[in-house]
C-alpha cells in the first residue's frame, strides 16, 4: 500500500467532522501527499491537523486552516488565484489541484526554490516569483482570488487593486498574536468585507505588511 494512505484518509475525514463540506476540497486533499512538503524529521507526522515547521522559521499550514480558507476562497477552474506566502507549496499545488490557475509569491529564497523545485518534480505548472507579496503581482493582475497565508496588519492595497470584478480577497488581518481571517469581494460599487474567523499565521513582512513602514 503506497506510503501513508491511511493516514491521509484519517486527516480528511477529520476535516470532514470539522465541517468542510467542499467535496472537491476534500478530493484534492486526499489526493495530495502532505508529507514531500514537510521536512524528514516531521514526516510521521505530516497528516497530524497542526502547522509543522518548515525552513526560515516558516510554517506548513495546518490541513484544517488550508481546507478552510480553500473553502471561502471557493476558486473555480480557470480562474486566475495569486497566493502570497507560497511556504512549503502544498497550498499552491491544492489550489492547482482544483484547477486554478495558480501564482505564488515567497519572500524567502530558500523556500521559493525548494517550492519551485517540487512543482517542477510533481508535474504542476505554477507561476512562482520570489519577492514581497505585500503589493501583489501587478504583472499578471486581474486575478480572480488572492489568498494570503501569512498574517497583516491591515489589508495591502494593492492587493484589493488587483481584484477582478467579482473577485475575492481572503487575508488573515490583525495583531501579531491573533487575527481574523476576512473574505473581501470586489463589487461594482466597491468591496464586500466579512470576517469569517479567528486563526493565529506567521507573520506578512513587507512594504505593506509588518516592517514596512
Ligand atoms: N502556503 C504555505 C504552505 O502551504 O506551506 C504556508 C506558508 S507560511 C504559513 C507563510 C509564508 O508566507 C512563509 O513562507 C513566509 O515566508 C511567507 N511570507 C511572509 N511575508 C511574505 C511576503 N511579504 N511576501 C511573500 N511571502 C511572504
Amino acid at each position: 500500500m503506497p506510503r501513508f494512505d491511511e493516514e491521509r484518509k484519517e486527516m480528511v475525514a477529520l476535516l470532514r467532522q470539522r465541517g468542510i463540506t467542499d467535496e472537491r476540497i476534500i478530493a484534492a486533499m486526499s489526493r495530495v501527499e502532505r508529507h514531500l512538503f514537510v521536512k524528514e524529521p516531521f514526516i510521521n507526522r505530516a497528516y497530524d491537523d497542526t502547522a509543522l515547521p518548515i525552513a526560515k522559521q516558516q510554517t506548513i499550514s495546518q490541513p484544517y486552516t488550508v481546507a478552510f480558507m480553500t473553502q471561502e476562497l471557493d476558486p473555480q477552474p480557470g480562474q486566475k488565484v495569486l497566493e502570497i506566502g507560497t511556504g512549503s507549496g502544498y497550498q499552491a499545488v491544492i489550489l492547482a489541484e482544483l484547477g486554478a490557475r495558480v501564482f505564488t509569491i515567497e519572500r524567502h529564497m530558500d523556500l521559493f526554490l525548494q517550492a519551485r523545485k517540487l512543482f517542477e518534480r510533481l508535474g504542476y505548472r505554477i507561476a512562482t516569483l520570489c519577492g514581497d507579496g505585500s503589493v501583489g503581482w501587478s504583472e499578471f493582475a486581474p486575478y480572480d482570488r488572492i489568498v494570503v497565508t501569512a498574517a497583516a496588519p491591515e489589508v495591502p492595497e494593492p492587493l484589493l487593486n488587483q481584484l477582478a470584478e467579482g473577485g475575492k480577497l481572503v487575508i488573515p488581518v490583525g495583531g501579531l498574536d491573533m487575527q481574523k481571517l476576512f473574505s473581501i469581494t470586489k463589487t461594482a460599487d466597491g468591496f464586500d468585507r466579512k470576517e469569517v474567523y479567528g486563526f493565529k499565521f506567521v507573520p506578512l513582512i513587507g512594504k505593506k505588511g509588518w516592517n514596512g513602514k
